[in-house]
C-alpha cells in the first residue's frame, strides 16, 4: 500500500522516506496502525513508534463503529473515495479470509418505504452500476420479504 502511495509522491519525498531510520505515527486507531504496518512492510529496517493517548490502541472510534464494510453505494463514480472504498473492501475481505477471521457477508438491502422514494432508489442503482459495484440485484417487495427480511416494509 505504502509503496504504491510512495509512487504517487515526488521522488524527493520517497527518497527522504527511504533515508529515514525512525518514524513516529501519532494515534493508534485503524488508520495509524495501518500506516505503521505499511511503513514496516515497505522498509524492514525502520523503527516505527505509535503514540496513543489512551491505555490501549484501537479503543476509540475504531472499535466503536457499526462494523460495516461499506459497499460504495453513495460515492461519486470516478472519485478517489469510491476508488478507495471498492479497493479497500476487496482487500479487507481477503485479509479477513486469509486469517480465518469471522466475517458475515450478508449483503445490504436498500429499500424504498414509499412510492416517492422509487426515484431515489433508481438513482442509487444507477450510481452502483457506474461505480462498478458487483452483485447488484433489483428485487420486488415480495422477493425482499420472502427471500431476505420478512419484517422489512418496502413499497
Ligand atoms: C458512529 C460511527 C459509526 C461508524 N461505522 C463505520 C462502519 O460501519 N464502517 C466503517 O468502515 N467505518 C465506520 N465509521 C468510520 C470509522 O470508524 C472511522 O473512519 C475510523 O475508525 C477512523 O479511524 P482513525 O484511526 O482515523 O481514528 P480513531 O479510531 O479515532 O483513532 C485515532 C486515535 O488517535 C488517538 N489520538 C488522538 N489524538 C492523539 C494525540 N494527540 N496523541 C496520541 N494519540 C492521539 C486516539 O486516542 C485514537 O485512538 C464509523 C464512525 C462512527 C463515528
Amino acid at each position: 500500500m505504502l509503496s504504491s502511495a510512495l509512487a504517487s509522491i515526488t521522488s524527493t519525498s520517497a527518497a527522504v522516506f527511504m533515508s529515514m531510520e525512525r518514524v513516529v505515527v501519532v494515534g493508534g486507531g485503524v488508520i495509524g496502525l495501518s500506516v505503521a504496518r505499511a511503513i514496516t512492510r515497505a522498509k524492514k529496517s525502520i523503527e516505527v513508534f505509535v503514540l496513543e493517548k489512551e491505555q490501549r490502541a484501537g479503543t476509540s472510534t475504531t472499535s466503536r463503529n457499526s462494523g460495516v464494510i461499506h459497499a460504495g453505494l453513495y460515492y461519486n463514480p470516478n472519485s478517489l473515495k469510491n476508488d478507495l472504498c471498492l479497493k479497500g473492501k476487496k482487500r479487507l475481505i481477503s485479509y479477513l479470509q486469509e486469517r480465518s477471521l469471522p466475517l458475515n457477508v450478508c449483503g445490504k438491502l436498500v429499500v424504498a418505504t414509499s412510492p416517492e422514494e422509487h426515484s431515489k432508489l433508481d438513482a442509487i442503482a444507477t450510481r452502483c452500476k457506474s461505480n462498478g459495484l458487483e452483485g447488484l440485484q433489483v428485487l420486488t417487495s415480495n422477493e425482499v420479504t420472502s427471500l431476505y427480511e420478512s419484517h422489512v416494509s418496502c413499497k
